[in-house]
């Protein structure tokens, strides 16, 4: 892989590119780019960088201080898989052109400090980052026979499993309900479409470690990518919803990574391990609960302390909250345990070596910009073992099941996405420690969400108030 800007500009030589791609991420989380042909490319490029105006930037600069500047990260270098000429492609950090400093605001360079806080704590020198980002792959509109699908795509018991494939004639095969996981084809149709995706994936440089149908009938899929350190697993996650975005689209497919697409179905998820290391040795595997350290329950501990305010950079869409409901393998309540797929961090018992000895977060989803919720996972999980904070018991029994006297008893996550905004309000300080979050970062999250997500889809009627009313 490259190291160096000499290495970058050898690479492009070496693949050919026509073009050079430079891509960086706005404050939600969608990768933005621009593109100059390849005789642009030399030293000065990643010292100057281009710039951008900033403020038609979501949630960046006002119009009286918009000029940036995104420079490219020689270290990000891929031939784009997806583009018709060569593309070599950077992920670029954002820099301020007056002071000449990193953007404060650029998710990137916050998963960046996230990093070296880890470093400077003492604690640990990597933290390995396995997100499980999962999706559904839809008819595109344009080819449904229902004038405006996502109408009708609300609501699973209205027979809106079939409503993501428009085969004209009815053909059979049809998956039942919440029977995604996992028939072999033809109930399987995305088979060859994900084998397609997977192998885009790797041409990339992302190396694929399964793929698979999800439980949910309307084409719910999953594909699990290899763990990374952090700043380069955000990178990763970038890519994979850019290159599964496109394979699906070349097939007049497309594909939504939003959490609850479907009223009465399961949601995706974005499951997300997480590891310490230090001196190249795991810190997680240990003698107590599930063959965890206690730097391990920590930092489970941590993360079940922090995770209401934590969910507003994790479960950060309104539409996340409408996944995070009993009955659909989503997680409800703030509890761990090895067994147990309703608590929101889980212990993988299948792996027995202690190097892949690892904890599940499964509460985040996949509407989520990485870079600022892994950054806020480890930030909570650090807290958690800053003030060796004790996890409680296991709840190892379904939580779905259990008696409401016994079930109140373990805190809930939030109800909704004006709760978790709520919550970080009040607890953010953990976020703060190394200057990774800062007051202003926090701020302007919460007001982003509050002007364009949570007042927007207040003011809109829905599909569903027509039917009541
Ligand atoms: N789709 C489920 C969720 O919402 C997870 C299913 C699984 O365990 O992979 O989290
Ligand atoms: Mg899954
Ligand atoms: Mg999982």
């Amino acid at each position: 892989s490259v190291t160096s800007i000499k290495e970058a500009i050898k690479f492009a030589e070496a693949n050919d590119a026509k073009m050079i791609d430079l891509k960086f991420l706005d404050f939600p989380g969608t990768w933005q780019h621009l593109t100059i042909p390849a005789h642009r490319l030399d030293e000065e490029l990643f010292e100057q960088g281009m710039g951008i105006d900033g403020s038609s930037m979501r949630g960046w600069q006002s119009i009286a201080a918009s000029d940036m500047q995104v420079r490219p990260d020689p270290t990000t270098a891929r031939m784009d898989p997806i583009t018709k000429l060569p593309t070599l492609s950077f992920i670029c950090n954002v820099f301020d052109p007056i002071t000449d400093q990193p953007y404060s605001r650029d998710p990137r360079y916050i998963a960046q400090k996230a990093e070296n806080h880890l470093k400077e704590t003492g604690i640990a020198d990597t933290a390995f980052v396995g997100p499980e980002a999962e999706f559904f792959i839809f008819d595109d509109v344009r080819y449904d026979v229902t004038p405006y699908s996502s109408f009708y795509a609300v609501d699973s018991q209205e027979g809106a499993w079939n409503t993501g494939r428009n085969e004209g004639p009815n053909l059979g095969y049809k998956l039942g309900y919440k029977r995604g996981y996992f028939p072999v084809p033809p109930y399987d149709s995305l088979s060859d479409l994900r084998g397609e995706m997977a192998m885009t994936l790797e041409k990339a440089g992302i190396v694929v470690d399964v793929h698979h149908h999800e439980v949910a009938t309307a084409g719910q899929s999953e594909i699990g990518i290899k763990y990374n350190s952090l700043l380069k697993s955000a990178d990763d996650l970038q890519w994979f919803k850019y290159i599964i975005k496109n394979v699906a689209r070349r097939h007049q497919k497309t594909v939504t990574f939003m959490p609850k697409p479907i009223h009465g179905d399961n949601g995706s998820g974005m499951h997300t391990h997480f590891s310490l290391w230090k001196g190249g040795k795991p810190l997680f595997p240990g003698e107590r609960y599930a063959g965890l350290s206690d730097t391990a329950l920590h930092f489970i501990a941590g993360i079940l302390d922090h995770a209401p305010s934590l969910l507003a950079f994790t479960n950060p869409t309104t539409n996340s909250f409408k996944r995070l409901v009993p009955g659909y393998e989503a997680p409800i309540k703030l509890a761990y345990s090895s067994r147990n797929r309703s608590s929101a961090v889980r212990i993988p018992m299948v792996q027995s070596s202690p190097a892949s000895k690892r904890i599940e977060f499964r509460t985040p989803d996949p509407s989520s910009n990485g870079y600022l919720a892994f950054a806020a996972i480890l930030m909570a999980g650090l807290d958690g073992i800053e003030r060796q904070l004790d996890p409680g018991d296991p709840v190892d029994k379904n939580i779905y099941n259990l008696p409401p006297v016994e079930a109140d008893k373990i805190p809930s996550a939030p109800a909704s996405l004006e709760e978790a905004l709520a919550c970080l309000v009040e607890d953010h300080d953990y976020l703060l420690r190394g200057d990774v979050f800062t007051e202003d970062v926090i701020e302007s999250w919460i007001n982003y969400k509050f002007e364009n997500e949570i007042e927007p889809t207040r003011l809109r009627p829905t599909p569903l108030e027509y039917k009541l009313y």
